[in-house]
């Protein structure tokens, strides 16, 4: 695969989730080699960080990415929508420390790299493999990487306190895939982590718009379910999103069970260290 990046700007302005500030955020074309590179403009000579998984910083409720001053939360639903439009470099400008949350998907980012459009470079783009498994366990979580010819993820979560929730889904991830299977995908959380939340100051922006609640068996949402299996398939979104921090297009298969940010996030330095990377 060739590099890419986007013909022209976009921009889109919304709601930041933890601080509940209106944000505006910008994706501007970049040169080979640049990868993804978040620049903060409100902040004095506008510093930047690469979306590397050698600068993530916190790993709590989002994946925040930083160098010096230059610090942004919650990359991973633009990170996601990038990857799977295949955009391997661009400038991420924003006027403050996270993205507009949107509807809490990865649509509202899918939109706009579609109204930019996406240019090819001439340069390769580097690509992962594996030649042999890779095994990480975190509490609950069990993440295995294993050698594919194609990157598919296979994922399987348990919430609430029925069979209900549990949910599994394997699928390969593509331009096509990820729009029709994963793109719509929302953030979620349990009713009740929502008090400490709150007390930590975080979700200030957060709303039945913009998430899905899991009350025990009961589902809290404006708009219902936009899959039966949502939950499962917005921690392949987010599998997406953090696993683009390695730096490369990926050809392995991914299995998750109950994974989160921390795991996703360990993961991907487990490949870096352990894969060839070519370009
Ligand atoms: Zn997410």
């Amino acid at each position: 695969m060739k590099q890419t990046t986007l013909r022209g700007p976009a921009v889109i302005s919304g709601i930041a989730l933890h601080t509940g500030n209106r944000v505006s955020l910008a994706l501007q074309p970049a040169p080979a080699g640049t990868g993804i590179r978040f620049r903060r403009t409100d902040l004095p000579s506008g510093p930047t960080v690469a979306a590397r998984v050698e600068n993530v910083v916190d790993v709590q409720r989002g994946t925040t990415i930083a160098a010096g001053k230059a610090c942004v939360h919650t990359v991973e639903h633009l990170l996601a929508a990038l990857y799977a439009r295949g955009v391997t470099n661009a400038f991420v400008e924003m006027a403050g420390p996270e993205p507009p949350v949107g509807d809490g998907s990865s649509v509202p980012f899918l939109e706009m790299i579609d109204r930019a459009g996406v240019r090819t470079l001439k340069a390769s783009a580097p690509e992962v493999t594996v030649d042999h498994p890779l095994y990480l366990e975190e509490g609950e979580t069990r993440m295995v990487v294993v050698p594919d010819a194609e990157f598919r993820i296979s994922c399987t979560v348990k919430y609430g306190g029925s069979a209900l929730y549990c949910q599994y889904l394997s699928i390969p991830i593509t331009a096509e895939t990820f729009d029709r299977e994963l793109s719509k995908a929302r953030t979620f959380c349990l009713y009740e982590e929502i008090e400490a939340l709150m007390k930590a100051n975080l979700i200030v922006g957060g709303s039945l718009d913009n998430a899905v609640v899991i009350k025990g068996d009961a589902v809290l949402s404006k708009e219902g379910l936009r899959y039966p299996d949502e939950f499962v398939r917005h921690k392949m979104l987010d599998i997406v999103g953090d696993l683009s921090l390695v730096g490369a297009r990926l050809r392995a298969h991914v299995i998750a069970v109950r994974p989160g940010h921390p795991s996703n996030v360990a993961l991907a330095r487990m490949i870096r260290e352990a894969v060839h990377v070519t370009a």
